[in-house]
């Protein structure tokens, strides 16, 4: 910039049409929206009924561009596949089972799934998983499906999205043999120890990071510090997991704007370098 104005001065007035552009270039630059991708959102379920097209348009005015849709179980296929359908361009859904909906019937719900990857083509595989919060009844299963589901990931060359709650450790360990064969993902909602996520950037899967970092008590903020952008997605599993200040309300994915805001501040850089960098990520991973 100095060097720019002194240049003006000694040139002469010719110059201030040339110093006035780059002045706008940099100017307009600077105001380039950053661009934002929502890679965990469940915009399909009941909550956004009532005013879906409104929290689109807010998400777009911060610059979400992309909106991947993780499936929970047979029930949300349709509503699911509705709104990708509406907005095609910036909806893109995945396939699988949450382990919390893994039952007596799972090996049902699985056939659809399995069905449903065979008639289309779908982002990922997920969410998919090992959850010993809720219940801990139908753990085999829960093994036996998150197994299977991999084993379909990997026969189709798609990454999975991962849910695990109370079992980070039995989850990595049960991904690390398909990791090995080159299977690719997301730990979505990551809140794991230092550990935890250099055992997953081992196995070269990525961290996605939501509302939870905005909660002081959940000690993410800190691991966060000593982790490369490189390896984290961001997320906000919209409706639920709401960031400060807003937690406690229902999420959408315009508030991704406070989780952006968090990493900058944490890793004391811009919004605008937390966004191309997580964006960059999310794209090389859902191969757009
Ligand atoms: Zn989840
Ligand atoms: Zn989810």
């Amino acid at each position: 910039m100095k060097i720019i104005f002194q240049g003006y001065l000694n040139k002469g007035k010719k110059d201030f049409n040339c110093w006035f552009s780059l002045q706008y270039r940099c100017t307009k630059q600077y105001l380039r929206p950053m661009k934002l991708i929502d890679t965990h959102c469940h915009l399909y379920l009941d909550e956004f009924k009532q005013d879906i097209g409104d929290v689109i348009e807010r998400a777009r005015k911060i610059g979400v561009t992309k909106f991947f849709l993780p499936a929970i179980d047979s029930e949300v296929i349709d509503d699911m596949l509705a709104l990708e359908a509406a907005f095609p361009a910036e909806f893109f859904a995945m396939m699988g089972l949450h382990p919390c909906s893994v039952k007596e019937n799972y090996k049902d719900e699985l056939k659809i799934a399995e069905d449903w990857l065979g008639k289309r083509k779908f982002a990922a595989i997920g969410e998919i998983g090992l959850d010993f919060y809720w219940d801990k009844t139908f753990v085999t299963q829960q093994y036996d499906a998150f197994e299977t589901q991999m084993q379909w990931a990997l026969e189709r060359s798609l990454p999975i999205v991962i849910h695990t709650r109370n079992a980070m450790q039995e989850t990595i360990e049960v991904v690390k043999p398909f990791a090995a064969r080159g299977l690719r993902g997301i730990f979505h909602c990551f809140g794991g120890t230092y550990e935890n996520a250099n055992e997953i950037i081992d196995m070269q899967f990525l961290l996605g990071i939501g509302g939870v970092l905005t909660y002081k008590k959940s000690g993410l903020q800190e691991v966060l510090a000593k982790i490369d952008l490189e390896y984290i997605v961001l997320e906000t599993d919209a409706p639920y997991l709401t960031p400060v200040p807003y937690r406690g309300k229902r999420n959408e994915s315009s508030y991704l704007e406070f989780v952006v805001s968090k990493l900058a501040e944490i890793k004391n850089i811009s919004i605008g370098e937390v966004a191309a960098i997580t964006t960059a990520n999310a794209e090389k991973i859902f191969g757009n």
